[in-house]
């Protein structure tokens, strides 16, 4: 009798596990409805393949053909896309250099203005590589320089698409940055950050007489392919935070881990946050091949970049439109977020949610201790 009642509930139990196992992916989505329901459009492939691109360019640093040539590729991008362009140029050490700028909402009035950035040059001296005799050679920089710069470009055909077809008060503005990676040797006599500086030093020659920055957004460094983003505390840390919640939400928890390591960056944000301006840098510093010639397209991933770009699009939507007014949804991970809201994978940990994500567990053990108490009460007229 007790094996045979063993031997039903394991019958039961192995029954159900395939079932709910099944059925607990299938998400809680808010029932509140939304103006925007708006799904991700960045995409892993195009991504990928603009950032293969970048790397047809290399050596991409000040000064080189590879650079002119990546500046004037982001440019062509930008006005593919509709965007009202300009080169920012200046000079270091006698090195021509150059920010790209594409506007996108520009001539609608708009007073506030959300700029989401990159640097697009590679360090001119791998001066990290383990080999001495290779610190003199470029980064081919597939991740720093890349991989953010190839996000913004597949950003540039979302971001005309939101403009035109959603009701939007606000510019957006896409920017590359020059000459961000030659300071401490890189080359002679260059800072780090001297676009950004330059960039942040004439802001005013962009901006009409009505207009402010309300957001500044970095990417550099993200297509790690361990990627575990920083907590970069030269940052607006109440904005990270609501940005690595909605990377969490949006199914991301490896890219945005609860506890990050927590470091100060001197990276493109920082001439931005001088100017009062509340900025943000998602950056992953902690990668082996950071200033060596190994980073490459072997060390970064499709995954980690498609990910980052479509958070990073949301969070950009979400400022756009207004958070109360728009529903994320992720169809790489089939995540859902509204604002308060997660589906049962996310950040929802009140009572409730914690019912419904492990209610299987709940129900087998209320089997198993079901049937220990039938066993046990069977044991004595057994004897
Ligand atoms: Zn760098």
């Amino acid at each position: 009798m007790r094996r045979s009642t063993t031997l039903l509930f394991g019958v039961i139990l192995s029954s159900l596990l395939p079932s709910t196992l099944g059925t607990i992916s299938s998400g809680y989505i808010s029932p509140k409805q939304s103006m925007v329901d708006y799904t991700l459009g960045t995409s892993n492939e195009n991504t990928w393949m603009i950032l293969e691109d970048l790397m047809d360019f290399n050596p991409r640093y000040p000064g080189t053909t590879g650079i002119n040539d990546t500046a004037e590729y982001i440019h062509e991008i930008l006005e593919d896309t509709g965007a009202d362009t300009s080169f920012h140029e200046f000079s270091v050490n006698g090195v021509p250099c150059r920010n790209v700028l594409g506007k996108y909402g520009a001539g609608q009035d708009a007073s506030e203005i959300i700029i989401v950035a990159s640097h697009h040059d590679a360090r001119a001296r791998a001066d990290r590589d383990p080999d001495p005799e290779l610190r003199d050679d470029p980064v081919p920089a597939a991740n720093d320089g890349g991989s953010s710069t190839a996000i913004l470009l597949e950003l540039a055909r979302i971001v005309e698409i939101m403009h035109a077809t959603l009701d939007i008060s606000k510019e957006t503005w896409l920017v590359f940055f020059d000459a961000e990676d030659q300071g401490s040797g890189g080359m002679q006599n260059f800072g780090w950050i001297e676009g950004s500086t330059k960039f942040a030093q004439d802001l005013d020659s962009f901006l009409e007489a009505n207009q402010s920055i309300e957001l500044f957004m970095l990417l550099d460094m993200v297509g790690d392919d361990d990627l575990k983003i920083d907590g970069e505390l030269n940052s607006d840390q109440a904005l990270l935070s609501e940005f690595f919640a909605l990377g969490q939400c949006l199914g991301y928890s490896d890219f945005f881990p609860q506890n990050p390591v927590y470091r100060r960056i001197t990276d493109d944000h920082v001439p931005f946050k001088t100017l009062g301006i509340p900025s943000i840098d998602i950056i992953d510093l902690d990668y082996p091949e950071w200033h060596t010639t190994k980073d490459d397209l072997d060390h970064v991933s499709k995954q980690s970049i498609g990910g980052i770009g479509r958070v990073a699009e949301g969070f950009l939507l979400r400022k756009l439109v207004g958070d109360e007014n728009v529903t994320l949804h992720d169809p790489h991970t089939g995540y859902t977020w509204s604002e308060g809201s997660c589906n049962e994978d996310g950040l929802d940990t009140g009572f409730i949610a914690f019912i419904k994500r492990y209610w299987y567990a709940f129900l087998i053990v209320g089997v198993v201790g079901a049937s220990l108490v039938i066993v046990l009460k069977k044991q004595p007229s057994e004897v």
